[in-house]
């Protein structure tokens, strides 16, 4: 899933949890329950690197832009917020390394990270991007309500 579902999803636990500890280890587990629903951002991640970078580069910088976005809602520089979303971002940041570098000594990472993205039902990506939305918008609702 994008870095923005995550970063929000992140600052949702934050919102909801006062203890940063305890925001970071739900930020890292819903990290891998929503890469556990079935979505399919494939296109953007396969095979070229530079590609793969620059949507990193951009959905990170989405993620920024979106969370700055709800700051009058929430207390984005608040400890449990930061580690929530720092909690549900962090897992994708090996991922990346192994997928950018080759790195192999994270080999193991990537595929206990490939196991939650298993295909459980086909979807295209389309459909795969409007769950992508349909997540980002309930999350949204969730924090500015
Ligand atoms: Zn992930």
């Amino acid at each position: 899933m994008f870095i923005t579902i995550h970063a929000t999803s992140g600052a949702y636990i934050g919102e909801l949890v006062h203890n940063p500890v305890l925001a970071f280890l739900m930020g890292v587990i819903s990290h891998f329950i929503l890469d556990f629903i079935p979505h399919d951002d494939s296109k953007f991640t396969k095979d070229n690197k530079l590609r793969l970078f620059f949507v990193g580069l951009i959905d990170g910088l989405i993620a920024v832009f979106y969370l700055f976005m709800l700051r009058s809602r929430i207390d984005l520089f608040s400890l449990s917020i930061m580690a929530g979303v720092a909690g549900a971002v962090i897992p994708d940041i090996p991922w990346l390394i192994y997928k950018l570098f080759n790195a192999k000594r994270l080999e193991g990472y990537y595929n206990f990270h490939k196991i939650f993205h298993r295909k459980k039902i086909n979807i295209n990506y389309w459909q795969g991007i409007t769950i992508q939305i349909i997540f980002l918008a309930v999350l949204t609702y969730l924090i500015i309500k």
